[in-house]
């Protein structure tokens, strides 16, 4: 079984529940493929796995995609680190 970071436990359970497979999940980690995704109830788009924001996300508001939406400073910077 591959280990996950803690902090994205919540994001990999929203993408289980949209049909993101395991393997693709995988993926994601393994190669560093982010996948967007967003809330509907945010004027923004998240796509690393390590933002607070990104992770916090309402299961009910939570879309895959950038949903069109411009992307999150809380991501930028997790891009920068
Ligand atoms: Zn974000």
């Amino acid at each position: 079984m591959t280990s996950y970071p803690l902090e994205a436990s919540f994001l990999i359970l929203a993408w289980f529940e949209h049909g993101v497979g395991h393997n693709t999940i995988k993926k994601i980690f393994t190669m560093g493929i982010k996948n967007p995704w967003h809330s509907v109830k945010q004027p923004v788009y998240h796509n690393h796995s390590e933002c607070n924001t990104g992770n916090n996300i309402e299961k009910e508001n939570w879309r895959s995609g950038t949903g069109g939406k411009r992307l999150c400073d809380e991501c930028k910077d997790w891009a920068r680190k």
